[in-house]
């Protein structure tokens, strides 16, 4: 049975592949998002935010004397290209690629909670600091989405209905 630093240190390196795999999303969504300024600054500030939270979550893990798995980062890398590529296909990329990013950052969200709670419990102060940094981050990415969903939506349906550039 794992001790509660072991299982700590395995939960931080799922977190770095979910850093991972946000890092290939964010550079797919902003690269092919031509026609929506605001949200591609938004995604580009965030990709740099996720660049600099996986260094975190590695050097976490190198204060506790171990280190990420690659063969997870590159599972999670694949699976976010699939992903990006699923959104390409579709006339509303926008709008599906704005409620994908929204879900990935609750996912994040419910990730670091539980991180923090299990560093605590493992007397892990420093890692629960930089989880609680990571956490701030996807909750204001979170809310960031959400209150620009609506303005996105309707920009969207004008565009389409006006055969504006709308889906990307
Ligand atoms: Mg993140
Ligand atoms: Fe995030």
């Amino acid at each position: 049975m794992p001790t509660q630093k072991e299982r700590l240190a395995q939960w931080l390196r799922d977190a770095h592949a979910m850093e991972q795999q946000a890092e290939t999303m964010l550079s797919a969504q902003a690269s092919r998002l031509d026609s929506y300024p605001e949200l591609r600054r938004r995604i580009e500030q965030h990709l740099e935010e996720t660049k600099r939270q996986a260094a975190r979550i590695q050097s976490c893990l190198k204060q506790m004397g171990t280190d990420t798995s690659a063969t997870k980062d590159l599972a999670g890398k694949f699976t976010a290209t699939m992903q990006g590529m699923g959104g390409m296909f579709a006339g509303d990329e926008v709008i599906k690629g704005a409620m994908a990013g929204y879900v990935f950052e609750h996912m994040e969200i419910a990730s670091y909670t539980s991180l923090i709670s299990a560093a605590e419990a493992a007397g892990e102060t420093e890692v629960a600091r930089v989880c609680r940094e990571n956490l701030s981050e996807e909750k204001a990415m979170a809310d960031w989405l959400l209150g620009h969903l609506p303005s996105v939506t309707q920009t969207f349906l004008r565009r389409e209905e006006s055969g504006g550039p709308a889906k990307r």
